[in-house]
């Protein structure tokens, strides 16, 4: 199978956008060019698309997506998530510990992954999460397969909330694999709820993000720097969603690779903020939470300077029934893998979008082979079309079974018209190597 892609404007991670074209064999790319076709290329294709203008990108890699399974399948599972995924463009992810049972132990992690090796679209790993007591797993775990261990240090999720100095300390210090945190401070979160109660009118979900402030967050992301600096932990902390986080990190825009410390942001963070509650409500209460229209812009502007790696999505799908209620019922989550690289692109343009939702992912990682378009990588590729009349997202259009979207009623003006994986438009997927 050797798939031609011509006319297409190429945004490949390593050279400026440009007109040319891109052509497979198998699963790699095989040659690109500039231009026009040559002959003997053209002969050489089994297939040919004629992109028409449209961008040829590299498949996202999203590295914080939660998809239900095992045990939370009355949501969502990985066949269905990973494909929403692909429609959107998102060709590889690394999938969360907190399903039920947790990913806690070496023989749960294979049991995903084989759910995985059945079922799954796209190109996936896993990270294993931490608990009081298994630092011996974490031990043990072959961190060339595992993406990293999941530190929650503040949201109770399952047995796996870390706020104890001994176990989180030993965390850091005594096992090899990078860390990943979810940083919000129990503490702040437990005074601020006994101060508030009783909250007078907790249906008004602005209280989730006074409840868990912008103190909450800096207060346990700067807790996690200390420790990785003095255990020379390689550390990259989850979702940032404030001014005062993004200040800790180095401007630097270079390789996340050569970074020990590194920090990612969510498009539900970079697109809303609080005073979306009033019209969106508990479809942006989500852990952390949205904070001020001020901290969203320091993200933005953290994201282009080099301080913030990476975008992922922190795809979180609740049913509509789980996410009714008052501020301490709504479960926590949204959806957003679907609209991902459509919005990133409209909000950023294209060079930003490859580099922090292709390229950096890759390189954090260590993801091989992928993330860029370039002869030998493997033929992970999305082709998007640029609409001049936007169009409206509504829930109609989301695949995942949740069946809704914090994106409802947002105007897009790009569009996934098709993906490949591998080299393929199938469900092929493969364990990546890291
Ligand atoms: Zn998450």
């Amino acid at each position: 199978m050797k798939v031609l892609i011509h006319n297409a404007r190429i945004v490949s991670g390593l050279e400026p956008e440009h007109t040319g074209w891109l052509l497979t064999s198998g699963a790699d790319i095989d040659r690109m060019g500039r231009g026009s076709v040559p002959p003997e290329v053209l002969a050489e294709a089994t297939e040919t698309v004629d992109a028409a203008g449209r961008l040829l990108l590299p498949g996202a890699i999203d590295v914080h997506v939660h998809f239900r399974e095992p045990g939370l399948t009355h949501k969502a599972s990985i066949a269905s998530e990973s494909r929403a995924a692909l429609a959107g463009g998102v060709t590889s992810w690394i999938e969360m510990p907190n399903t039920r049972p947790a990913t806690v132990s070496r023989d749960l992690l294979e049991a995903k992954e084989e759910i995985a090796a059945r079922t799954a679209a796209g190109n996936y790993a896993f990270m294993i999460g931490a608990t009081a007591d298994n630092l011996r797993e974490l031990q043990l775990t072959d961190y060339s397969r595992v993406a990293a261990v999941k530190v929650f240090m503040g949201s109770s999720t399952g047995n796996m909330l870390l706020d104890g100095d001994d176990p989180l300390r030993a965390v850091f210090a005594e096992q090899p694999g990078r860390v990943v945190v979810h940083a919000e401070d129990q503490g702040v979160i437990d005074r601020l709820t006994a101060r508030y109660s009783p909250i007078p009118d907790p249906e008004n979900m602005i209280w989730h993000t006074r409840l868990r402030p912008a103190e909450a967050c800096v207060r346990a992301t700067e807790h996690a720097m200390e420790l990785a600096e003095r255990y020379g932990t390689r550390l990259h902390v989850a979702h940032v969603t404030t001014a005062a986080e993004c200040a800790l990190f180095d401007p630097d825009g270079g390789d996340p690779a050569s970074r020990r410390i590194t920090a990612e942001v969510s498009p539900h963070h970079l697109i809303h903020c609080s005073d979306d509650y009033a019209r969106l409500g508990s479809r942006i209460k989500m852990n952390p939470s949205v904070k001020s229209a001020a901290d969203r812009d320091a993200l933005r502007r953290a994201l282009a300077d080099g301080r913030l790696s990476v975008i992922a999505t922190d795809h979180a799908p609740h049913t509509l029934a789980e996410k009714q209620g008052d501020v301490f019922t709504a479960m926590s989550g949204a959806p957003m893998v679907q609209f991902s690289l459509p919005a990133m692109l409209d909000m950023f343009g294209p060079e930003m979008a490859v580099s922090r939702m292709c390229k950096a992912p890759a390189r954090l990682f260590g993801i091989e082979s992928r993330g860029v378009l370039a002869p030998g990588y493997r033929a992970d590729m999305v082709l998007v079309e640029h609409l001049d009349e936007p169009y409206t997202v509504t829930d109609a259009d989301v695949l995942s079974p949740c069946g809704w979207t914090p994106m409802t009623g947002r105007q897009l003006h790009h569009r996934v018209v098709r993906a490949w994986v591998n080299g393929g438009t199938g469900p092929e997927a493969l364990r990546f190597r890291i």
